[in-house]
């Protein structure tokens, strides 16, 4: 929290938010539990400001969602007498240069204060000027797309109103958007984990739901993460959760497969086209979860000299200590305003956007970036130096599991998943309906619980994607 520590610095910042209170992003997800405890989500300048007006501090072993984080700690924080004036709301940032000086321009440019554009909710544009820029603007409203190769796959744009990018409120407000429909989830992270788990809890309610889970990872068992082996129970039973979903029928995954176009079939609804080792194949769905991870929007820092990292697209020198093939998010380690500095004194991103493509970035790391970076701009290198943060061993990734809202297990063996339930070991079935077919030497439930490929040409309605039922 920048603000807090350039207050108490003397310095007089100004925020300027392009929604209409704090939180605007994480309200999005508000649903969604995090996978931190408070006590590493709030920020110690910050929390020293609220005690002071009598705020109490969350149980700290108490895992908030998203909601929870805005509503009792941005919420009050963002309202206290000292900080509410240094907030403008409705404020969207479209521009920042150097006054007078394009990119390219050197003599004499770092002179010259900061100009940043703003656009306000009534479309006007206004003009601010700043010795030093702080973009702390995140990720969120800039997610990766379907297609498995970074670009948006032909035809997703014009499918948009049936694709839905980060964790969508499945079991709230857009219930009816997902309810008895084959909903295809892209993505092999935490927040497909997430998508995949409610879609099942919705499925018990209404069984016609499909859920079919797409990765471009040929290994599965990566998604699942540690699971038991997992230094992080918590987490590691979200993984457990997902591969039992996976283990009864309940959800069918595809891995790995690689979107490589998406079309509209007959009724509106997506005919799914990609790579399955070598072999296009076309599979239906009625609405698509994308939840791929997301990437910085660097298009308002056009004429601001960017020191970034060649593929993750992080700020300055961090690309290495935050590489996702090498780091969880325990284990990244603490840095600052010398770590995260640009070719552009008096310029830094900090947040998940100073992550880049990476979705490792956590809380307590941004609130290290904020106090090392305020104390840089104000001339204290010595304290802009120290490393402040003292990440735990471990619990900085426990996860509150999504089934314990529901006070009964998520997969039962005849209410949650395919025909019946998942077919005995010992027997070659598909589900238990397939299981006692063959049993009664007869060939099968006729079906296969595969998910149904599309086979004829596009214009056709796409079959149901649906198992055991004709
Ligand atoms: C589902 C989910 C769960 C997470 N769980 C955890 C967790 O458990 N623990 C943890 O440590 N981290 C977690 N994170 C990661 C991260 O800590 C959060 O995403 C955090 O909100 C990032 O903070 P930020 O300030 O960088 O960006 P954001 O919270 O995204 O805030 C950016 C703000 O900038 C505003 N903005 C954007 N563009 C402009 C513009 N052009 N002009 C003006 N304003 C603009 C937005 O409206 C927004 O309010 C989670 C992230 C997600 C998505």
């Amino acid at each position: 929290m920048p603000l807090a520590r350039l207050l108490a610095r003397g310095e007089t910042p100004l925020v300027l938010e392009a929604g209409q209170n704090p939180g605007h992003s994480i309200r999005q997800w508000a649903h969604v539990p995090m996978f931190s405890p408070w006590e590493i989500c709030t920020d110690k300048a910050a929390v020293a400001l609220l005690a002071a007006s009598g705020w109490q501090h969350p149980p700290m072993d108490a895992i908030p969602t998203g909601g929870e984080l805005v509503e009792r700690y941005l919420e009050p924080l963002a309202g206290l007498p000292a900080l509410r004036p240094h907030i403008r709301y409705g404020a969207r940032v479209t521009g920042v240069t150097r006054k007078g000086y394009d990119k390219v321009r050197t003599v004499g440019r770092t002179d010259q204060p900061f100009v940043l554009r703003v656009a306000g909710t009534d479309g006007e544009e206004q003009v601010f000027e700043a010795k030093a820029v702080i973009d702390a603007s995140g990720t969120w409203t800039s997610p990766n797309p379907a297609g498995a190769d970074g670009l948006p796959a032909p035809g997703e744009g014009a499918a948009s109103d049936r694709i839905f990018y980060g964790i969508p409120d499945v079991l709230g407000g857009l219930q009816q958007r997902y309810a008895g429909k084959t909903v295809m989830v892209v993505g092999g992270g935490h927040s497909a984990i997430n998508a995949v788990i409610e879609l099942a809890m919705l499925k018990r309610d209404f069984p016609a739901t499909q859920i079919v889970w797409v990765m471009r990872k040929s290994n599965i068992d990566a998604a699942y993460g540690g699971e038991s082996g997992d230094a992080l129970p918590a987490r590691g039973a979200l993984g457990t959760q997902a591969r039992e979903l996976v283990e009864s029928g309940t959800v069918r995954v595809l891995s790995p497969f690689r979107i490589a176009r998406i079309d509209r079939a007959a009724g509106g609804s997506l005919s799914v086209t990609g790579d399955q080792d070598g072999t296009e194949r076309v599979f239906p769905a009625d609405e698509m979860i994308v939840a791929t991870g997301f990437r910085p929007d660097l298009s308002v820092l056009r004429e601001i000299r960017l020191t970034l990292d060649p593929w993750l697209e992080s700020s300055g020198t961090i690309g290495p200590l935050i590489d996702p093939n090498l780091h969880s998010c325990g284990s990244v380690r603490p840095h600052g305003a010398r770590e995260l500095a640009h070719a552009e004194p008096g310029f830094f991103i900090i947040g998940m956007k100073s992550y880049g493509r990476a979705p490792t970035f956590l809380l307590a790391t941004g609130h290290e970036q904020a106090r090392s970076v305020a104390a840089a701009l104000t001339g204290d290198m010595e304290a802009a130096a120290r490393v402040e943060l003292k990440l735990p061993e471990t619990g900085v990734c426990v996860t509150r599991p999504l089934g314990a809202r529901l006070a009964v297990p998520l997969v039962s063996a005849q209410a949650a998943s395919c025909c019946g339930g998942p077919a005995p070991a010992e027997i070659d079935a598909c589900c238990a309906e397939d299981a006692a077919a063959k049993t009664a030497g007869e060939a099968g439930c006729a079906i296969s619980c595969e998910l149904p490929e599309i086979q004829q040409p596009l214009s056709e309605p796409a079959a149901a994607g649906t198992c055991c039922a004709s």
